[in-house]
């Protein structure tokens, strides 16, 4: 580790055979170092990004500063990824060997990233809040709480604090989630934060907490948050202006927001999952049976009949049905990269079809019946749940012919939803945008 993290190439620490006692001895240490709790656990990061230098590793007999740890697994890809002195060193390797040094590459240089990212966002203490959320999905902390208050030593010294929270274990786990999510709604001035919420199911404490807040644990599907949060910025489904930003109830649980019903779903496929996927053609055709395509049926795509006819704002239903797959990002080299675009923009979604006749993908909990809506200050669309004078957030969506402000209310919305009854719990079919409330 010593040799390495001074820089020297990893083919010159192996002096022999890759099967030699000592290398594969090492290689064993490694693993098991790297496969300790200690580094899935969140308060961990707080002490290995803030005591650099002072931690130190006891393994057995074996001591060593966590930065020769740190230095020394981080540094392995530019021997054999981004440079050329390691690469057929790299390939001679068996293929254990290759995914134990894959996960010392990763576990150490994903503090390394924090570091370094945390060293650039030095001014606002919001943004570096949420960073850190995100980049902290996957760690665990007993107490749900902890998954914020471990994070707080890491943005104290901003020179500008707004973050003004403390540990205290008396307060309640829904009280603190939700009011660190209205302290990103704000800051961004967006419901951005709300396409958060999608999580895998086992995430501490979700449960418990309002469907809209996010639990901030890991996410479903093999597309990382960042590259979600990457193609969500390229929708527009209710472009941000002027009008009154989301509330929050005094008892935490409720958002109140300014939404506008689209549809209500009718058909929902099951979740398509890129792990247990061997044969993608077979999905598909599954899904054109869902979105009722029939090839020889070329009348165009234009759910609603809102369309004028002249075939402007219409499309062919295969057109439209391969923009719902690809989450309509589709580049110039289609047939290349035809099957990494499907997998970013739906693995572990649903694909479904409302009652007018959109097509569209959304979470994998969405359900017959489920409704989808627009909100004010989110330029994706949504998919609600109705739950007496509410409605639970269920994920967000993509819905063909409506991404691009096509659905947006008309000008004056604002005036009309403020002068609207808020005691009007009425299903929105009316299309017009009122306040509902989201718990
Ligand atoms: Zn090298």
């Amino acid at each position: 580790m010593k040799m390495l993290s001074n820089g020297r190439c990893p083919k010159l620490c192996l002096r022999s055979a890759t099967d030699s006692p000592t290398w594969v001895g090492a290689l064993k240490v490694i693993d098991h170092l790297m496969g300790l709790p200690w580094w899935t656990r969140l308060w961990v990061l707080q002490e290995a990004i803030l005591q650099r230098g002072k931690v130190t590793a006891i393994y057995g007999e074996i001591v060593a500063p966590m930065s020769l740890i740190e230095a020394s697994g981080a540094i392995l890809p530019r021997h054999h990824e981004n440079g050329l002195c390691c690469k057929s060193f790299w390939h001679s390797l068996p293929s254990d060997q290759q995914i134990t040094l894959e996960r010392f590459s990763k576990t150490t240089s994903s503090i390394e990233a924090v570091r370094e990212i945390l060293s650039i966002i030095k001014q606002n203490q919001i943004e570096r809040l949420l960073f850190l959320l995100e980049k902290t999905r996957d760690r665990r902390a007993t107490d749900p709480r902890d998954k914020i208050y471990g994070l707080l030593g890491l943005i104290e010294d901003s020179p500008d604090p707004v973050v003004d929270i403390a540990p205290d274990y008396e307060r309640d786990v829904t009280h603190l989630y939700a009011g660190v999510a209205m302290r990103f709604i704000r800051h961004q001035q967006s419901l951005h934060v709300l396409l958060n919420h999608e999580i895998k199911p086992e995430a501490a404490g979700s449960h418990t907490l309002p469907s809209w807040v996010p639990h901030w644990g890991a996410t479903y599907g093999s597309p990382t948050p960042n590259l979600i949060k990457y193609r969500l910025s390229q929708y527009n489904a209710w472009p941000s202006g002027a009008g009154r930003m989301p509330e929050l109830s005094a008892d935490s649980r409720a958002l109140s927001v300014t939404g506008k019903y689209v549809d209500r779903i009718t058909d929902v496929t099951r979740a398509v999952d890129k792990a247990a996927t061997a044969d993608l053609g077979k999905t598909l055709s599954e899904l054109d049976v869902c979105f009722g395509v029939d090839e020889g049926h070329l009348v165009q795509y234009q759910p609603d009949g809102s369309g004028s006819g002249s075939g402007e704002g219409g499309m062919l239903p295969y057109d439209a049905v391969w923009r719902t797959l690809l989450g309509d990002q589709v580049s110039e080299h289609i047939a290349r990269k035809a099957e990494q675009e499907f997998w970013y923009a739906s693995d572990g979604k649903v694909f479904f079809k409302t009652a007018r006749g959109y097509i569209g993908s959304g979470p994998p909990g969405t359900r017959a019946g489920d409704a989808v809506y627009l909100i004010f200050g989110s330029l994706v669309p949504v998919v609600l749940r109705p739950a007496a004078s509410s409605h639970r957030l269920v994920g967000y969506a993509y819905v063909q012919g409506i991404m691009d402000g096509e659905a947006t209310p008309e000008p004056g919305w604002q005036e009309a939803v403020e002068s609207g009854s808020a005691d009007d719990r009425n299903e929105a079919e009316d299309g017009r945008p009122r306040r509902i409330y989201l718990v």
